[in-house]
C-alpha cells in the first residue's frame, strides 16, 4: 500500500458533483467524491483539488445566450467557488481538514490563493481546494490544473471522468470500435485532437512536463488505485 506519488492533483469536473440529473450538487454523489479523497489521505498523500463549475454554469453558454464572454466567465469562475465549499463541507464531515483558497479574493468565504500557504496547508496534511479557476475569463479549469500543478510542484493530474475509462481514438459511446490508449503524450493528445483537456491545458502540460492520468471516476476505488500506481485508465507523459 505505498502510494506511487506524495503530491497530486486531482481534477473534478463540476459534472463529477452533479450525479444522475447533469446539474447542481447531488450531496449523495459529493459524499461519494469526499469517501475516495479519504481513502487517498488517509495514505498520506498531499492532495490538492481543482473543482470545474460545468454542472452550474459555463462561460460558452452565456455566450450563446448573447451575453458578453468574459462576464459569463466569472458567472462560471463563481460556479467553481459554490462546488468548492459543497466540497469541503462534505469533506471535513468525512474528517479531512480542508482549505478553500479562490483565485478572485472572496476573504468572507476562502483565503485567497497563496502560493506558499497553499503548499504549507498541503505539508499539515490538509487538502486544498483551489476554486475560482485561473481567475481569468477565456480559461478552463483543466488550464487551472496544469497551472496549480506546476506551481505546487505536484507529481501528477488526476483527471477524473465520468463514466469514460481512459482516452479514445474515437468516442466511445458513438463508435465501439473505438479503442483506448494505455499511454499517451501531450503532444500526441494535441497533434490527434483528442478530447482530454482543451488545447491550453495541454500544451502548458506539455511545457512543464506535467503527466497525467485519466481514468474513470464512477468505478469505486479508481481515485486510490491510480495512486497506488496500478495500470488503469490512460497515462500521458510529460514529454
Ligand atoms: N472559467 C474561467 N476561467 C478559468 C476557469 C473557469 O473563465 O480559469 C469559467 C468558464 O466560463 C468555464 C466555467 O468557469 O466554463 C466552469 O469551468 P469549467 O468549464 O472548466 O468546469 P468543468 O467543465 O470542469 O466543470
Amino acid at each position: 500500500m505505498t502510494p506511487k506519488f506524495n503530491r497530486i492533483i486531482l481534477k473534478l469536473s463540476g459534472e463529477a458533483l452533479a450525479g444522475e440529473k447533469g446539474f447542481g450538487i447531488d450531496p449523495e454523489i459529493v459524499k461519494v467524491m469526499a469517501e475516495e479523497v479519504k481513502a487517498v489521505h488517509d495514505l498520506g498523500v498531499e492532495v490538492a483539488i481543482i473543482v470545474g463549475g460545468g454542472n452550474i454554469w459555463r462561460g460558452v453558454t452565456g455566450e450563446k445566450m448573447g451575453m458578453e464572454r468574459a462576464q459569463a466567465d466569472y458567472m462560471g469562475m463563481l460556479a467553481t467557488v459554490m462546488n468548492a465549499l459543497g466540497l469541503q463541507d462534505t469533506l471535513e464531515n468525512v474528517g479531512v481538514p480542508t482549505r478553500v483558497q479562490t483565485s478572485i479574493e472572496m476573504r468572507q468565504i476562502a483565503e485567497p490563493y497563496i502560493r506558499r500557504r497553499a503548499i504549507r496547508h498541503l505539508e499539515k496534511g490538509r487538502v486544498v481546494i483551489f476554486a475560482g479557476g485561473t481567475g481569468n475569463p477565456y480559461f478552463s479549469t483543466d488550464t487551472t490544473a496544469a497551472l496549480r500543478a506546476a506551481e505546487i510542484n505536484a507529481e501528477v493530474i488526476l483527471m477524473a471522468k465520468n463514466n469514460v475509462d481512459g482516452v479514445y481514438n474515437r468516442d466511445p459511446r458513438e463508435d465501439d470500435t473505438a479503442t483506448m490508449y494505455n499511454e499517451l503524450t501531450h503532444l500526441e493528445i494535441i497533434s490527434k485532437g483528442l478530447q482530454v483537456m482543451d488545447s491550453t491545458a495541454s500544451s502548458l502540460s506539455m511545457d512543464n512536463n506535467i503527466p497525467l492520468v485519466v481514468f474513470n471516476l464512477n468505478r469505486p476505488g479508481n481515485i486510490k488505485r491510480v495512486v497506488l500506481g496500478e495500470n488503469i485508465g490512460t497515462k500521458v507523459r510529460g514529454k
